[in-house]
């Protein structure tokens, strides 16, 4: 089968690589480069927060964690690339109220080792965070990595396993003849395969609108900082107003705004300097270490907030993947291989009913 892939970003080079598994011959267009919109801008974190409640995307979120594991030790075999994947805990400071309230929550996921810990402890764990701090959640398992290395590294690993990879490549419409999708026109040529999948990010609506259908899916701005950490300041990954994310290669993230600011590509004084405020009054000692940069990124949202998988409605061959908004680098293992399932054999193997792209009066 013939598999015409549309966006470089996690969920288009992972799904590329499960579907270049499967036997599938796959051609990925990609307008600039693998992970240069809201995949490289992410900030990494598999975070399953609060997702313990038994709801399609809870259920979505806990797969795709549980698979990390090995997907990180499979593309590092395969591509050589180390992405950065660390496990050792985040800190959650809340009032002592709602630390009692979540912890009960998320406990439902033994595999997080989810703790209390009081002002003490948490000073213990973490000396630089303020005193202030007077209880937290401590989420021992959770994880987080390098996701510019993870795009790159599934681009690679898709590559390797056949994927006839274009960059520079910009897709500008659908082509549908008999009621089937045959194509797509990219830098004027038309690609052809027995199936497209659309996975372009915020821009998927663009790509539907070119077919005169409707496809809800917005972007959200984040904007991001990352401070040299040097000298460090955290070990662990902290969540409160701000996240801060140590990664091993020597920065610190701060993130992430969310904001409805359509395409414009800005870091902001406004968003800047809230994300610095929330990230001193959490650790202090922050505020002497230099910027090292700045930048933002679109998440693709859709209005009830869940991502949208599946086939067009109305439109034999046409497939799409988007609108995983927050958690789209979380989602991006158990989004590939469903996909792959979903495309290769008519079946995704899991209950998607909550993500159809019908479910918004599509087409
Ligand atoms: C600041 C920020 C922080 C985040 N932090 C996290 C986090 O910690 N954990 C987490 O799980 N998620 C996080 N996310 C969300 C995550 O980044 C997104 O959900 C995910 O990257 C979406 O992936 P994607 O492949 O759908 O989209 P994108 O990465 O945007 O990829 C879409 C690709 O399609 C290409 N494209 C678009 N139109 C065309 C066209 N016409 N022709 C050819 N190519 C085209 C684009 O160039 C782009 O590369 C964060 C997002 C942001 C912005």
């Amino acid at each position: 089968m013939k598999v015409v892939v549309v966006g470089g970003g996690i969920i288009g080079c992972a799904t590329a690589y499960e579907l270049a598994r499967a036997g599938c011959a796959v051609t990925l267009l990609e307008r600039a480069t693998p992970g240069a919109e809201a995949s490289g801008a992410a900030a990494g974190l598999l975070a399953l927060l609060g997702e313990s409640s038994e709801t399609a995307f809870a259920r979505l979120a806990r797969a795709s964690w549980r698979l990390y594991p090995d997907v990180v030790r499979e593309l590092q075999e395969r591509t050589g690339i180390d992405v950065e994947y660390v496990t050792r805990g985040t800190i959650y400071p809340m009032s002592a109220s709602q630390t009692r309230r979540d912890a009960e929550v998320w406990a439902v996921n033994k595999e997080l080792g989810v703790e209390v810990v009081d002002g003490q402890d948490v000073q213990a764990l973490e000396p630089a965070l303020s005193p202030k701090i007077s209880h937290a959640i401590f989420v021992k398992g959770d994880h987080w990595l390098n996701n510019q290395r993870l795009v790159l590294a599934y681009a690679q690993a898709a590559v390797a396993a056949g994927v006839e990879l274009h960059t520079a490549c910009n897709v500008s419409r659908v082509v549908v003849e008999g009621g089937r999708a045959r194509a797509v026109v990219a830098e004027g040529e038309r690609v052809e395969g027995d199936a497209v999948l659309l996975a372009a990010g915020a821009w998927t609506s663009e790509l539907v609108r070119s077919l005169g259908m409707r496809l809800p899916v917005e972007p959200r701005r984040g904007q991001m900082i990352a401070l040299t950490h040097a000298p460090p300041v955290l070990t662990h990954c902290v969540h409160g107003e701000a996240y801060l994310v140590p990664r091993p290669s020597g920065e610190l993230l701060i993130g992430a705004t969310v904001e409805r600011a359509g395409f414009q590509r800005a870091v902001t004084a406004e968003g800047i300097a809230g994300l610095l405020r929330a990230a001193i009054e959490l650790a202090p000692s922050l505020r002497d270490l230099p910027i090292a940069r700045t930048w933002c990124g679109f998440r693709p949202w859709a209005p009830d907030g869940l991502p949208i998988l599946g086939p067009w409605p109305g439109i034999e061959g046409l497939w799409v993947s988007t609108a995983h908004f927050r958690n789209g680098i979380l989602l991006a293992p158990i989004t590939a291989r469903l996909m792959t399932e979903w495309i290769t054999e008519g079946n995704p193997g899991m209950d998607v009913k909550d993500f159809l792209p019908d479910r918004f009066g599509a087409g």
